[in-house]
């Protein structure tokens, strides 16, 4: 009866208390928190400055900027690539919100382009068509921390005269060609939110090799004034500026991390591999790709549900939520992140973020707009049939705990044609 699912009442397969939390935390991380805590210098100083240069050289970046989010870091891309308001902004169908909000908190119109089936990112075969006579920068989400095809899409951003903004907040340390996220566009966002590959709490990073571009984004940043604020400011706003810094014992934190981030990195390549290994050849499982010249850095090891090749012919959706519970149920936290395309959710499909229909109401701004879920195939089907295992592979997690997993997932798929997935989902 070792075979019998755990949501059927069997025995789980893994047992979660096996895995450690993330992040790893120890003596280098208190220490550096707590010196600032007794330096008596919070704000913007010392610590932020640092973690910019470090961050900067650790990514090959000519210009960093510490800011309080990865949202925070896009929008200032947004502002700093020249967007005004009702330009278009290419942006995939499939992302975290804040991909495509960030273009509306500038006052600028969100189009959607579908996602490449295989790699689940934005489909560099039909950016060209999305293009409008107000497109003025394509933001390339790294999602799940596997880079875009950057080559096609830089050569069709420079033969349209656009900029393109890295949405890398997923991305730290993925290789596009042996180049890492951040340097393969003209600026790009970086999260350091709990659930990324590097963690400070909350935090982000604008990152650019642009001189103007980033003199642009420091105002967004910091009030609109065009002196750091460590320099001599004189407390004008210039432009209009948000107050997107961060805080010493965040850089603090952040910094003591970095310093971490190659072994957590080599973690995470590790355990994917021996996670990917269980799982091959898994009938009904489809593994997520990592294709030539890409280095994944496997910050969510997304596997999909192929629903013709388990025999199921009903709402795949139901299927997919009953087989996660499944999974669950044998002790493995995989999920369900996004549940909805972007284009459906309710801010666009309403087109009215700040009142009167703003910024969609701008004269022309709606002109060739058309958010139409099922104008996005590949986005709805990949939406329907995903699930996520973002925490579980990270450091100081092992490959033996990886390969675990994936055994309590292979039980699942064995095991399948047991599923009636509309009483698994009345369930408690
Ligand atoms: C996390 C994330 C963001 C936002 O980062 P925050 O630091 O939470 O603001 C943006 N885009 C993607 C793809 C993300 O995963």
């Amino acid at each position: 009866m070792t075979d019998q699912l755990a949501i059927l009442g069997g025995k789980p397969a893994f047992d979660p208390a096996e895995l450690k939390p993330w992040p790893p935390i120890d003596d280098t991380d208190r220490k550096m928190v707590l010196d600032v805590l007794d330096s008596g210098k919070f704000t913007y100083g010392a610590n932020s400055k640092a973690f910019q240069d470090e961050f900067a050289a650790w990514n090959g970046n000519k210009h960093a900027i510490f800011t309080n989010s990865g949202t925070a870091a896009l929008h200032m891309g947004v502002a700093a690539c020249g967007v005004g308001a009702g330009d278009h902004v290419l942006v995939p169908a499939y992302s975290w919100s804040s991909s495509a909000t960030c273009i509306i908190h500038h006052d600028a119109i969100p189009v959607f382009v579908d996602i490449d089936w295989k790699t689940m990112l934005i489909d560099v075969n039909k950016i060209e068509a999305a293009i409008t006579p107000r497109t003025k920068a394509i933001i390339v989400v790294q999602l799940h921390g596997l880079t875009a095809d950057m080559d096609k899409i830089m050569a069709i951003a420079a033969k349209h005269n656009l900029k393109v903004i890295e949405d890398a907040c997923q991305a730290h340390g993925a290789l596009y060609k042996g180049r890492p996220a951040g340097t393969l566009g003209h600026c790009a966002a970086f999260s350091f939110n709990q659930n990324k590959c590097l963690c400070s709490g909350e935090g982000g990073m604008f990152v650019t090799n642009d001189d103007d571009i980033r003199a642009r984004a420091a105002q967004v940043w910091s009030f609109g004034e065009t002196r750091a604020p460590n320099e001599s400011r004189d407390y004008h706003a210039y432009a209009l500026g948000w107050m997107y810094r961060s805080n010493e014992l965040t850089a603090a934190f952040g910094r003591a991390q970095l310093k971490k981030f190659p072994g957590y990195y080599k973690a995470c390549r590790e355990n994917a591999a021996a996670l990917d290994k269980e799982l091959t050849g898994l009938k009904g499982l489809e593994r997520p790709t990592e294709p030539p010249g890409c280095t994944h850095n496997w910050y969510n090891y997304c596997p999909r549900i192929d629903m013709e090749a388990i025999g199921w012919t009903g709402d795949p959706a139901l299927m997919r939520n009953a087989v996660v519970k499944a999974i669950q149920a044998e002790g493995v936290p995989v999920s369900v992140w996004q549940r909805f395309i972007l284009p459906a959710m309710t801010v666009f499909q309403a087109k009215n973020a700040y009142g009167g229909g703003y910024p969609w109401a701008i004269p022309g701004a709606n002109d060739g707009v058309d958010y139409t879920p099922s104008r996005f195939p590949a986005a709805l089907r990949h939406c329907d049939r995903y699930f996520a295992m973002v925490m579980c592979l990270r450091a100081p997690n092992t490959p033996a705990t990886a390969r675990k997993i994936g055994q309590a997932i292979r039980k699942v798929f064995d095991n399948i044609n047991k599923i009636d997935p509309q009483k698994v989902m009345e369930m408690k």
